[in-house]
């Protein structure tokens, strides 16, 4: 049985206590005890992520180059076996899995290169004989807040440009689906980080997040996480003027105009709603399409979705995994009671019986839907999607961008017109077009607007508008 330990100081320490790391696909099938860190644990991170700061701000950027690539390399190798291990303990299919791990391994070799890209600005000054020379530095010690939903991909896009920019790190991953962050803390153990550099304590929210939010030596948090976890972690950390960056839910609008095709609609509709178990925040949960297409589309979908196989995650040719916990499915399983209660046509949502003993659940298909009802105002985070009609672009447009969030937006159409335009006006960080919601790149910025984030850009060359801090120096002669 392996132990998932928290990582403090360069050893392993047992937690507090233990708590099973459960097979979504199986429960039956336990992948690791979870040693469950407490206060006394985040304390001791904190200080030897404290003590470590300095002499990591100051290495090298070849050093860092080493470390990260290093790390990099690993995780690619070990692609296959590390993907079984987010599968086994998250739920997404084998496929799905060793993809998210491959990002993880070129995001890691992403900033392993932006060490040696760390730049500045030299200026003229206004006044004579003086010189202007801006430079960033590393924060300090930065807190890392991560949830269940990408747990490899997530904990790399904060840890990799935390360290490539010179910070000390205090890590906590959210203790669903611990074991990949487990298995990263121990590549960059083995990849000779100095003691104290990353540290990483597995425990609750509501206990160790929390005295992460309000730790006076933490600089500065990136969470990503649902809206309720972080408006208070942004309340928390204003509060004593830390810096804040959050990644939240969202309610992705996907546009399909009647002159899109139609199989691409379907195809982009399909997977960016229901692949990953509907489980991503980038997910297109509200399907907008305009009357000339409507039923057409409708009955593809369906047909679509009916086909989709759902079965435990590392089973060849499953499709759909299972949704991560009882208390999700129960949540979905609510939603689709409000569905019905608020008129909504639905399709699909059964329980499904597996020879394992999972959490499956069949796709499902709200139709006859309007943008105002709850079902398309808040986050399911379920294998859902809502289908609303619409008249024309104009009118998908305003529903498009009729909602609190703004993380990601699509549309299908082979009108250029039409798509420059959705480009254009989208409330949106990031548009599809004729791409599925969900599914990024690596190297480019990721985020959203409005309720879905708050503080700068994750990933690509903007990180390091969150993991460092500019310095103005002027000097005479
Ligand atoms: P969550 O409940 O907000 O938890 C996220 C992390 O915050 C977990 O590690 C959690 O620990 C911790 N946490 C909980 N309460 C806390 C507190 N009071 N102070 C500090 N930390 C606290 O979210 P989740 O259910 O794990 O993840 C699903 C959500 O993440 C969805 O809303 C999804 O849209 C969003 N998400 C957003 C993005 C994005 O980039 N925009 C990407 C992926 C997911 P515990 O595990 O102990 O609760």
């Amino acid at each position: 049985m392996t132990h998932f330990k928290n990582y403090i100081g360069g050893t392993w320490q047992s937690g507090a206590e233990e708590l099973p790391n459960i097979n979504p696909s199986d429960t039956s099938d336990v992948v690791g005890q979870i040693a469950m860190g407490d206060g006394a644990a985040l304390e001791a991170a904190v200080a030897a992520a404290k003590a470590a700061a300095p002499g990591w701000a100051h290495s090298t950027p070849q050093q860092r180059f080493d470390i990260l690539d290093a790390v990099g390399s690993e995780i690619l190798a070990r692609k296959a076996e590390l993907g079984a291990l987010l599968s086994r303990e998250e739920g997404k299919t084998l496929p799905e899995g060793i993809g998210e791990v491959g990002r993880a391994g070129q995001l890691f070799k992403f900033f392993a290169g932006e060490t040696l890209r760390i730049s500045g600005d030299v200026l003229a000054s206004v006044r004579p004989g003086i010189s202007v020379e801006v430079t960033r530095e590393p924060l300090g010690v930065v807190g890392l807040i991560t949830p269940w939903n990408f747990p490899m991909a997530i904990p790399a896009w904060k840890i990799a440009p935390a360290l490539a920019y010179g910070n000390a790190v205090v890590f906590k991953p959210s203790e669903v689906a611990p074991g990949c962050a487990w298995a990263l803390a121990d590549m960059l153990d083995r990849a000779g980080l100095p003691a104290g550099v990353f540290n990483m304590v597995i425990g609750k929210g509501s206990s160790v997040g929390e005295a992460m939010v309000h730790h006076p030596d933490i600089a500065g948090i990136s969470f990503t996480g649902s809206i309720a976890t972080g408006k208070r972690i942004a309340a928390g950390c204003v509060a004593r003027q830390a810096r804040v960056q959050l990644e939240m839910g969202g309610k992705n609008p996907m546009i399909v105009l009647d002159d899109a095709d139609l199989t691409t609609a379907v195809n982009c509709s399909a997977n960016g709603a229901f692949f990953s178990t509907g489980q991503r925040c980038t997910a297109s949960s509200r399907l907008i399409v305009t009357e000339g297409i409507h039923d057409r589309f409708v009955r593809a979908l369906e047909e679509n979705m009916k086909a989709l196989k759902v079965d435990h995650a590392l089973k060849e040719g499953t499709q759909i995994g299972p949704v991560i916990d009882e208390r999700q499915l129960q949540k979905n399983l609510f939603y689709l009671g409000v569905a019905r209660e608020e008129g909504a046509v639905v399709r699909g949502g059964e329980i499904l019986k597996r020879d394992s003993d999972g959490y499956f659940m069949a796709p499902a298909l709200f139709t006859e839907t309007r943008n105002d009802m709850r079902i398309n105002r808040e986050e399911i985070f379920g294998p859902t999607a809502s289908v609303i009609r619409v008249k024309n672009y104009e009118e998908a447009l305003a529903v498009a961008n009729d909602t609190e969030f703004g993380l990601s937006s699509g549309i299908c159409t082979t009108s250029l017109k039409y798509a420059r335009h959705f480009q254009r006006h989208a409330q949106a960080g990031m548009v599809m077009v004729n791409l599925p919601t969900a599914g990024v790149d690596y190297h480019v910025p990721f985020g959203g607007r409005k309720g879905s984030s708050y503080g700068t850009r994750e990933q690509g060359k903007y990180a390091a508008e969150f993991y460092t801090i500019v310095k103005t120096a002027y000097v005479a002669g």
